[in-house]
């Protein structure tokens, strides 16, 4: 039987990782639990997203022992705690469930699709509070990983939640530099990313390739005493999100990777935001580099008008924006520069659009036609370009992953 779980847990504490982690560890469950995130877009998730399921022998009672856990240990009087519970019986159909998974990661779905999509499956769902998470238990139930990743997730003693967290930093960035993982440093803003800042039961997650990659990273660190640790299976850095999608067809909160032309120029306004127009033929849609994602802006700002790219991103929660996370340059337009003609030792000053220029020192003229275009090197090459580590999603597959 598979057994998914979500939203658990609220600002003041509690995680489903750990909720979940603590069943299977009571069931003695095989495997590796998962945790699957999901469209990091909608605007009522959870802390990051993530529901977490797992695989264990259907004894009689199980059921009644999880729902009585998560009774006992989530959030449920935090206002936005509407947990869910999911059981999949191995007659069930799990390419229902599997289908559900894909649209709730890159789409939006509702309650009622996911009550739908499990009385297909014939799978059982419990809904605590509004029930909203049945959605992501659901999903998680049902994800069958193609692309996955693992992470550990190193969970506190408990006399030490709430007070700061440690880990030392240089252990951190040994690590990182040592190992096969990914989002543990950002060297941009020189902040270590593996530990959350909630009251929550976590210490720090490792997210690598292989269990055995995070595991021995694990060991390299320095860290207070914990209480345990668990790996989990995940689609965290496999950008099991975005979908090859038209901008004609692109829905709000959708996660889409979309092949198109820079169709205005980038432009930067208050904050340091970026952003530039693409288009793919169907439609023409704005993209944004928020001030967070750091020196990538930069590389955004070098794209001019025809320029061939693949953007990947998310449809913004209130502005219809395009939110980069990454985009590919194909081809690169040539640029040129406007050299006007030399005169007295200085540029000739035109005399407005289409009327030549005019030397102010001698007051010779010279025609329009007298401006030659030179092609300049452009600010930024063919290849793959990123958000900063701390501003990436965590379904967002890094570049060097
Ligand atoms: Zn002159």
């Amino acid at each position: 039987m598979i057994i998914g779980v979500d939203d658990t847990d609220s600002i003041d504490g509690m995680c489903t990782t750990y909720l979940a982690a603590n069943l299977f560890r009571r069931f003695r469950a095989g495997g590796y639990p998962k945790i699957v995130r999901l469209n990091p877009n909608i605007p009522y998730k959870t802390r990051g997203n993530g529901a977490v399921s797992f695989e264990a022998e259907g004894g009689e009672d199980i059921e009644d022992v999880v729902i009585d856990y998560v009774k006992k240990n989530a959030h449920l009087a935090a206002e936005g705690t509407n947990p869910g519970v999911v059981f999949v019986d191995d007659c069930a159909n799990i390419d229902i469930l599997n289908e559900f998974y894909k649209r709730a990661v890159s789409e939006i779905v509702t309650i009622e699709d996911a009550k739908a999509a499990a009385k297909k499956a014939k799978a059982q769902t419990h809904g605590f509070k509004n029930g909203r998470g049945i959605i992501g238990a659901l999903a998680a139930a049902g994800a069958a990983l193609d692309d996955r990743t693992y992470e550990l997730i190193a969970y506190r003693k408990p006399e030490n939640y709430g007070k700061p967290r440690w880990v030392d930093e240089e252990s951190v960035i040994q690590m990182d530099k040592k190992t096969n993982t990914f989002n543990n440093f950002d060297y941009e803003t020189n902040r270590v990313l593996i530990m959350p800042r909630g009251d929550d039961p976590i210490l720090c997650g490792i997210r690598g390739q292989t269990p055995l990659d995070v595991e021995s990273a694990w060991k390299m660190l320095k860290t207070e005493p914990v209480e345990f640790v668990q790996i989990f299976e995940t689609n965290q850095g496999t950008d099991a999100h975005l979908r090859d999608k038209r901008i004609a067809d692109l829905k709000p909160y959708d996660c889409a990777r979309i092949k198109a032309k820079v169709s205005s120029k980038p432009r930067t306004i208050a904050g340091g935001h970026v952003f530039f127009g693409i288009s793919d033929g169907t439609k023409m849609i704005e993209c944004a580099a928020y001030e967070p994602t750091g020196s990538f802006r930069d590389r955004a700002r070098a794209l001019i008008i025809g320029d061939e790219v693949t953007i990947s991103g998310c449809i913004g929660k209130y502005t219809g924006t395009l939110n980069l996370e990454k985009f590919e340059v194909l081809s690169l337009e040539k640029q040129y520069e406007e050299i006007r003609p030399v005169c007295c030792g200085r540029n000739a000053k035109s005399e407005g659009k289409d009327k030549g220029f005019q030397c102010k020192t001698c007051g010779r003229r010279f025609p329009e036609s007298a401006v030659v275009f030179r092609q300049v090197e452009r600010g930024i090459k063919i290849g793959s370009y990123e958000v900063t580590a701390g501003a990436r999603r965590h379904l967002s597959k890094p570049l060097n992953r």
